[in-house]
């Protein structure tokens, strides 16, 4: 009682609330209340078979045993672009055999669709046959993979980070893996198109491919002049909080420089200043591996290996490292686990021998990639201030 009282209060207030929107569903609010009473989450996770189904599947009951139900996670389109005619199919599905509820802004990258248990191997059918996607992204296997918008809606993409991700989600070498459980942990892709990182593949990929270019990024001085006097820019503001200080300011000569040896691809300056100040015009994918939030020995930021010209760079290296993956790891360690256990020179001797040619990182490197082969002296200059 008390806790359906919450609820009521819940509804309360300005806001939308979501007790309102969950009472148009099938969720089962009782058991919610009572756990919202008792400050325990009203939700057991469960087990549960599909036929047909071998990527794994989210179940979960609520305490008193009544309800259950399986969180599908269907594959999205690079950039979430849904077309009206796809997402009248997803509706229609789930309406047939959900329980009112759909995602499609989680972490996970995947559309997820809630449905209910009893009638789980007809929605399978009809995600097949109706939305013509499938079920997949659990499990130990590829997990859905992810791309910000790029080049669709943002000035700043440096790549297509939505044909990187058509390109890498379609291509043979990865695509037989989709559907089955072959790893020993999930392994996750993500592309960001600058490093401002939307996709959040830093912090989160097991494989993470961020654009970034060499050098300083351009300045058009006559705007930057103009936009200074028009008080929408502060020069000594931009100056100051450059985090690599590779930024000048010339009050005489009303002048802005950047060191493209020192900058760190922050994107500071770039968000304050655009489009006086750009990202450079030799543009790059950086490639870094083993990020994740759940793994052996805990949340690590991805590092990075090589500096590459096009995603098709990423196919032989990738490959090659699931395969020693495979090898390697025990059960329930992520890619970035097996850094630890067996040390960076992992992932060196698969950089060595499928991008020979790249510039490389090292291994304490982040973002930064450090002395490579085929450098010029300006990225020279920059690896070795990075290192
Ligand atoms: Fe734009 Fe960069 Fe964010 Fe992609 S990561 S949406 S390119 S700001």
């Amino acid at each position: 009682e008390r806790g359906m009282k919450m609820l009521e209060y819940l509804e309360k207030g300005p806001w939308p609330s979501y007790v309102t929107e969950l009472k148009k569903t099938k969720y089962p609010l009782e058991p919610y209340a009572e756990g919202l009473a008792r400050k325990y989450t009203p939700w057991l996770s469960g087990s549960f078979r599909v036929r047909y189904v071998f990527s794994g599947i989210l179940a979960r009951r609520s305490r008193d045993g009544k309800f259950v139900e399986i969180h599908f996670r269907t594959y999205a389109p690079a950039g979430r672009f849904y077309s009206t005619s796809y997402l009248r199919k997803v509706v229609e599905v789930a309406k047939r055999y959900g329980i009112g509820l759909m995602e499609f802004g989680g972490n996970t990258g995947a559309l997820v669709l809630n449905m209910i248990a009893e009638k789980a191997d007809e929605a399978v059918d009809a995600i097949r046959t109706i939305m013509g996607s499938d079920v997949g992204g659990s499990g130990d296997t590829f997990r859905e993979f992810y791309a910000c918008p790029g080049p669709a809606l943002c000035e700043f993409a440096l790549y297509d980070t939505l044909h990187a991700m058509d390109y890498i989600r379609s291509h043979p070498a990865f695509y037989r893996y989709l559907n089955t459980q072959m790893f020993p942990y999930k392994i996750k892709f993500k592309f960001s198109g600058c490093p401002m990182d939307c996709a959040t593949a830093n912090s989160r990929a097991d494989f993470a491919l961020i654009g970034t270019w060499v050098g300083a990024p351009e300045i058009d001085q006559g705007l930057f002049r103009k936009m200074v006097e028009e008080g929408k820019i502060n020069p000594k503001e931009i100056v100051n909080s450059c985090p690599s200080k590779a930024i000048t300011w010339n009050e005489e000569k009303k002048e802005l420089n950047i060191d493209g040896s020192k900058c760190l691809k922050a994107m500071n300056c770039i968000r304050k200043a655009f489009p006086a100040i750009r990202p450079g015009k030799n543009r790059k994918i950086a490639l870094l591996v083993g990020a994740h939030v759940q793994g052996h020995f805990g949340p690590k930021l991805a590092r990075a290996v090589a500096l590459l010209d096009s995603v098709e760079e990423v196919v032989p290296f990738a490959t090659e490292l699931i395969n020693k993956y495979m090898d390697l790891a025990p059960r329930r360690h992520r890619i970035g686990d097996m850094i630890i256990r067996r040390g960076f020179k992992v992932i060196s001797e698969v950089a060595d021998k499928t991008l020979p040619n790249k510039p490389k990182g090292t291994p304490s490197s982040h973002l930064r990639i450090s002395i490579g082969t085929n450098l010029t002296d300006d990225e020279r200059k920059m690896y070795e201030n990075w290192a």
